[in-house]
């Protein structure tokens, strides 16, 4: 197994490096594109363990930018985090913004697997300039696909720990104890953008504007759809066979 990043560089920018820089052989770059639920964190989770590759979400900069104290955050993440809180997408000129400050994590060795970025055609024309200045492209870009009212109800029941960041299901994948994770003892919670009235609003603004990437995709022949029913190893082998297929 390749060993992974620990991607402070991502998630803290500025002069901060990764203390681990992940090393193999033939680096991956792709896109994960899916609806908020349907799994492809978990599936960059996996494909970054297996490969090295570097996960980068831009759902986890607003995370982490979460847990500093008011004062630590700039006024443009504050208002970000507004958005978020809502369920709304965060202004592409913030979002723009951040990845262009972490643009040096698209060269990084073991390739990267960007999760929930891009997420409107503007992001997804920017990221191509930003890929090309740091003399890099995509191999693939893989969509998940699954029923919207599938996606809903297993936001709603999502439970992530504090600590870890563990994530279970109160059904499908219940912790042991409730309300407490099963790797490290800590308190699971409800992200705020998981309770019913930012699910709704978080659905209508995929729709809307995150959709038309997968004919973006499509047309310059880089998409590859993948069912995201089954359990994550399901998802993960058929992810592997369709890129084995392309390689
Ligand atoms: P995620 O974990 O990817 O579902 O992201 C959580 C929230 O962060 C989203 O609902 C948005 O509010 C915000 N966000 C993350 N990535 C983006 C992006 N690329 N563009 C706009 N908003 C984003």
């Amino acid at each position: 197994m390749a060993m992974k990043s620990d991607r402070a560089a991502w998630l803290k920018a500025g002069t901060v490096c990764c203390s681990i820089q992940p090393n193999v052989s033939k680096p991956r770059r792709l896109v994960l594109l899916g609806a908020p639920g349907v799994g492809k964190g978990t599936q960059a989770e996996l494909l970054s363990q297996r490969w090295g590759a570097c996960h980068l979400s831009t759902g986890d900069i607003f995370r982490a930018a979460m847990t500093f104290d008011e004062c630590e955050r700039t006024p443009t993440m504050s208002r970000a985090l507004e958005h978020m809180r809502r369920g709304e997408l965060v202004p592409d000129e913030i979002v723009l913004g951040l990845v262009s400050e972490r643009a040096g994590c698209l060269r990084c060795r073991g390739g990267f697997l960007l999760d929930g970025f891009p997420r409107t055609v503007a992001q997804a024309e920017a990221l191509e300039k930003t890929l090309a200045d740091q003399g890099v492209a995509l191999d693939a870009v893989l969509s998940y696909d699954m029923p919207i009212e599938k996606i809903v109800s297993r936001l709603a029941g999502r439970r992530t720990c504090k600590l870890c960041k563990a994530v279970f299901h109160v059904e499908s994948r219940p912790p042991r104890v409730a309300d407490v994770c099963d790797h490290c003892g800590s308190a699971l919670y409800q992200r705020e953008d998981d309770r019913p009235e930012s699910i709704r609003v978080r659905m209508e603004a995929y729709t809307r504007s995150t959709a038309p990437l997968v004919e973006f995709y499509r047309q310059k022949g880089l998409l590859i759809s993948i069912s995201a029913e089954g359990s994550p190893e399901e998802i993960f082998e058929r992810t592997r066979q369709a890129l084995d297929g392309r390689d």
